[in-house]
């Protein structure tokens, strides 16, 4: 039996609750469902305000909307991260500044962001990469200091969480001025396509609503606020149908226990792996928790990855690497002054993500343990 990378996981109630959605009679956004699964985020994570997206994406290009993004500014960027944690910001003609790794963490090396800082920066955007918080002590000091906007692309990030130094805890996602989070298939909790902007700073909780939708005030009319709504500002329709909605209901409902079954299988795999000297296992410095998004191994170089690969491969079990550095890519890197990135160039080359899903049978996990320790 071939063991595939990731398998989506339902719970059950997905098709049950679009049933009762398209039952209703309303099916577009910001319905019942949506208003749910918000006030779900808003309670547990204390962020300020949430509103669903129909990706992460989308909600990345909110923030870069908020933020006022133009040309001429700059953006921080990590290398190591999906092409929407620049494009966002791209498309609104800003210059990306990309940043290194820690080399013994993908995370950004928050150690060289100040080196990156001009007067013409406007924001930094962090990668919690794998659900494992940057320093964001450090982060939130430096953007005070130089007046930058963080946003955090929390899109690996839900249900995680950053300690401060003095003990609080808070969520990811909950402590940049704006966060986003993504709902696709292949994170923790899905609806295929989803995500959602978390707003923290108070000043952009009534732009945000209009850009989302469309750049009316619509949502301050159907709260009974003005008596006719019209075009205010810009936007995009940012907002999902209460299909997608109501299928992330029914995830969030049983979020407890798909954490706890993936935290499970990280475990697993840190015991199974962790006397292999050929390979090394994640970091979780002490000010991060672990979501369990996903378990990679870093290998030697990037001949004994691909010999990993084919032999996982030989045995039916897919394993698969990403991120190609930002600043090398085919689109981005005649686009600005080429930076030796060292340490997002050795994650693009070493690092290996294992077949990770909540139904991931024990025996097979097993088998996946057994093979890297025996190559
Ligand atoms: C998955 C992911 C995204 C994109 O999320 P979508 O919901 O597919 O738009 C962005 N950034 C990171 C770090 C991701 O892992």
């Amino acid at each position: 039996m071939k063991i595939p990378f990731n398998k989506p996981f339902l719970t059950g109630k997905e098709t049950k609750y679009i049933e009762e959605a398209v039952a209703t009679g309303k099916i577009s956004g910001n319905g019942a469902f949506t208003q749910k699964c918000q006030n779900f985020f808003e309670d547990k994570y204390h962020f300020r305000k949430v509103l669903l997206t129909t990706s992460c994406t989308d909600a990345l290009e909110m923030c870069a909307l908020l933020a006022d993004i133009g040309p001429g500014d700059e953006v921080i960027v990590p290398s190591y991260t999906f092409v929407s944690s620049a494009l966002a910001f791209v498309r609104q003609n800003a210059n990306i500044i990309f940043a290194d790794s820690y080399s013994h963490h993908p995370n950004i090396d928050a150690d060289t962001i100040e080196s990156l800082i001009t007067d013409k920066t406007k924001a930094i955007v962090i990668v919690h990469y794998a659900g494992v918080a940057c320093d964001m002590e450090k982060i939130m000091d430096i953007a005070q200091r130089y007046n930058i906007l963080v946003i955090e692309d929390a899109a690996q990030a839900i249900d995680s969480y950053y300690t401060f130094r003095d003990g609080t805890k808070k969520a990811l996602g909950s402590i940049g001025h704006l966060g986003a989070f993504s709902f696709h298939e292949t994170k923790n909790i899905i609806s295929g396509e989803g995500g959602m902007l978390t707003i923290n700073d108070e000043r952009f909780v009534e732009r945000a609503e209009i850009i989302w939708e469309k750049g009316t005030n619509r949502s301050m009319f159907f709260r009974g606020e003005i008596n006719k709504y019209g075009w205010v500002d810009t936007g995009s329709s940012f907002l999902p149908s209460e299909i997608i909605s109501a299928f992330l209901w029914a995830q969030l409902e049983n979020m407890e226990m798909i954490q706890k079954r993936r935290l499970s299988i990280w475990n697993t795999y840190y015991e199974g792996l962790k006397g292999n000297k050929n390979i090394s296992l994640p970091l979780i410095p002490s000010y991060a928790g672990n979501n369990a998004h996903m378990f990679y191994v870093v290998c030697k170089d990037v001949d004994s990855r691909t010999a990993l690969i084919e032999k996982l491969k030989e045995n039916d079990i897919l394993a698969v690497f990403h991120y190609l550095s930002l600043h090398k890519s085919s689109y981005y890197a005649d686009k600005h002054t080429l930076e030796d990135l060292p340490n997002s160039d050795h994650f693009e080359d070493c690092l290996l993500r294992l077949p990770f899903y909540f139904e991931l049978p024990d025996d097979e996990q097993q088998k996946i343990i057994d093979i890297i320790n025996e190559f």
